[in-house]
């Protein structure tokens, strides 16, 4: 089988193409996204592999149909870049439903960390022979609240690494698991308690209508003083402007963001050298207590060996079966993890 592999990086190469010669697929890399403009390169491929800022769209569905190209592949778990609802019965879309909950978890802690502990002011300091320790003070994790929203996969592993510090757990989840709630460290409540109680909020949700912004201007409002945003879900959950204002006016003590609302022209690619356009994310960066990655907590060798493993299965698995467990389907209230393998 032939795959189309739109914006491949050095790093996605190894482990796609280990796992494809064991199955039979040859992928093909094309650096590009996949756009309206590039989506002609899938002729003659039996599917397209794509990532979180590729563009699966109406326009993109009907051309791939047309040209006999039924899988798309998504190589992530979020599929807020893809038409779920027009793709029903014309492509089969695939994901990786968890890969390593442990490397996006991992580097949401390792954020917030640098971030209250200065870690990226100290080592700049420190290489210019700079010792001084003025304006270094952090604060403790141990004793502070933290509001999670979005208690699946990720948002477990943190709220375990949470309690390692010995924090106190606020969580919201629309649909709670009565497992994780211990009623002591660890309590389900509602938004509004979590904005009004919590040091610091992590974001663990997919983006849908209903968490789109779920951080915005009303919501920072009922936030204490002083608050710690942590976004590594997905950029669309937290209001860009809002967060910055939140920032000028000092109710936000810190944001440290892995991903953000217009990230897909700028992230994964070099524009050192270049005037950067976004205001917005240009003031974000220029700030002592914002902390931006671009969209890199996923990238351990664990989550890559197992994205490239788990996508190559659903390939072939769909190519073979048509069924696949991973396939998404829209039904009518959204879109989720297939369960009848059917839905073609
Ligand atoms: P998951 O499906 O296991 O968990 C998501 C949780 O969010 C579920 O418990 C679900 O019930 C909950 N949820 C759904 N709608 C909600 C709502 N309206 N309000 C509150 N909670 C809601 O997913 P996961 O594997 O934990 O991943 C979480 C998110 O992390 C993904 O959606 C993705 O956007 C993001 N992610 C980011 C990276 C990265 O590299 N930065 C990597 C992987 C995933």
């Amino acid at each position: 089988m032939k795959i189309a592999f739109f914006d491949a990086k050095p790093y996605d190469k190894p482990s796609f193409d280990a796992y494809g010669a064991q199955n039979g697929i040859q992928y093909k890399y094309f650096d590009t996204k996949l756009t309206e403009d590039t989506v002609e390169l899938a002729h003659g491929y039996d599917g397209v592999c794509v990532f979180v800022n590729d563009t699966v769209n109406d326009v993109i569905i009907d051309r791939l149909a047309e040209m006999g190209v039924t899988i798309v592949a998504l190589r992530c778990a979020g599929f807020n870049n893809v038409d779920m609802k027009y793709a029903f019965g014309k492509v089969h879309v695939l994901r990786v439903p968890a890969y390593s909950p442990y490397a996006v978890a991992e580097h949401t802690m390792a954020l917030l960390l640098t971030s209250i502990r200065r870690i990226h002011k100290a080592y700049i300091r420190t290489r210019d022979f700079n010792f001084s320790l003025a304006g270094m003070t952090g604060f403790d994790l141990h004793g502070k609240t933290v509001g999670v929203i979005g208690t699946g996969k990720i948002g477990r592993v943190f709220i375990n690494i949470c309690r390692g510090f010995g924090m106190q757990v606020l969580a919201y989840d629309k649909f709670p698991a009565p497992d994780l709630a211990d009623g002591e460290s660890i309590r389900y409540v509602e938004l509004d308690e979590l904005f009004r109680k919590s040091d610091i909020i992590s974001l663990h949700c997919p983006l849908t209508e209903e968490t789109y912004h779920v951080i915005d201007e009303q919501s920072l409002n009922k936030c204490k003083k002083g608050v710690v945003i942590l976004n590594t879900s997905r950029g669309a959950l937290v209001d860009a402007e809002a967060l910055l204002a939140g920032i000028k006016s000092r109710k936000v003590g810190a944001a440290c963001l892995d991903v953000y609302e217009e990230e897909s022209d700028l992230f994964f690619e070099d524009y050192s050298g270049h005037i950067l356009d976004d205001d917005v994310l240009a003031r974000l960066i220029s700030m002592p207590n914002v902390i931006v990655t671009s969209h890199q907590a996923f990238l351990t060798e664990e989550a890559l060996s197992n994205i490239a493993q788990t996508t190559t299965q659903n390939i072939v698995q769909m190519a073979r079966t048509g069924e696949c467990p991973n396939e998404l389907c829209y039904r009518g209230d959204g879109a989720a993890d297939c369960k009848s393998g059917k839905c073609f």
